[in-house]
């Protein structure tokens, strides 16, 4: 048997050796931080200055003059989609930097789960269509209610449904759905595109990660879209998860919302509690 002296100092040694691992890693994650920072910080800048090279080669046509009007107005729509996307993506970093200092307050009020897929998929469908993907939409016929901020929970699906977009090659199956699930109502976005390999699915709501980066570099992106989803959505006092049977072979995020903002029995409040 061991003395008591013993047993506390092997206590001691087990207790510095947790304490040690411990250190190793938070220390560990504060490298790990620091690299998605900067690879961020690069991303960021590349994608900032990408749009302005075609920008800057379009004023310069448009300022000769010369260029037949036919010309002259593709150039500008392609000025007016660049600016577009510069603007998406400042939007994006506002976004996130709002929510993850708790500075955004939903709206909330009872929302049909149907219109908000619908003004999700108005919005997004240039996209969609852009990528020559068809969209299949498979919504309940009886009511599905949730109490939430319209625009951001359309802009999660928004979200969903320009991912599905841009990472499926041209001419993919994009599918959207909602159903009752117990308490809950479920969203679903699937599509056929590039999946995500297993040992990364846990890390796609990360900030700052993009989890296939030769892929994604090429197809443009900050890897803030699904972070900032994750964030809404559990403002909303819901939860996201994606899956996905590994590379190439699609995937599917769904959005779990809880059931509630019944419109004909609540009184409404005259005075909100604090
Ligand atoms: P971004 O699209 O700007 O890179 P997101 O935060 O929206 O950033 O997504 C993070 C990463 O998750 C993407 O870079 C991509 O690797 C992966 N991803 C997101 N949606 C999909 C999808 N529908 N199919 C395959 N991979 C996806």
């Amino acid at each position: 048997a061991w003395s008591e002296d013993e047993v506390a100092l092997v206590e001691a040694v087990v207790e510095r050796c947790w304490a040690h691992i411990e250190r190793v890693r938070s220390t560990e994650a504060l490298v790990d931080a620091d690299r998605r920072k900067s690879e961020f910080l690069a991303t960021l800048a590349h994608e900032l200055r990408n749009p302005l090279a075609p920008i800057r080669n379009g004023l310069e046509l448009l300022r000769m003059g010369s260029a037949k009007p036919e010309l002259q107005a593709n150039v500008r729509a392609m000025m007016e989609r660049q600016v577009g996307h510069m603007v998406h993506l400042i939007n994006d970093l506002l976004d996130i930097a709002r929510v993850s200092s708790g500075k955004v307050v939903l709206k909330r009020e009872p929302l049909d789960v149907q219109a908000v897929v619908a003004s999700a998929v108005e919005t997004s469908m240039p996209l969609i269509e852009a990528g020559g993907h068809t969209l299949e939409v498979d919504l309940p016929q009886e009511p599905l209610s949730v109490e939430g901020d319209a625009v951001r929970l359309s802009q999660v699906l928004g979200n969903l449904l320009a991912n599905a977009a841009k990472y499926t090659p041209q001419g993919g199956r994009i599918a959207v759905s909602a159903r009752r699930e117990g308490m809950e109502a479920v969203i679903a976005v699937s599509d056929t595109g590039i999946g995500i390999a297993a040992e990364s699915l846990p890390e796609v709501f990360e900030m700052f990660t993009q989890v296939s980066r030769s892929i994604d570099r090429a197809r443009g992106g900050l890897g803030i879209g699904l972070a900032l989803v994750r964030h809404l959505v559990q403002l909303h006092g819901g939860s996201v998860g994606a899956a996905s049977a590994g590379i190439n072979a699609g995937s599917t995020f769904t959005v779990r919302l809880p059931l509630g903002g019944d419109r004909t029995e609540k009184p409404p409040a005259a005075h909100a509690p604090a």
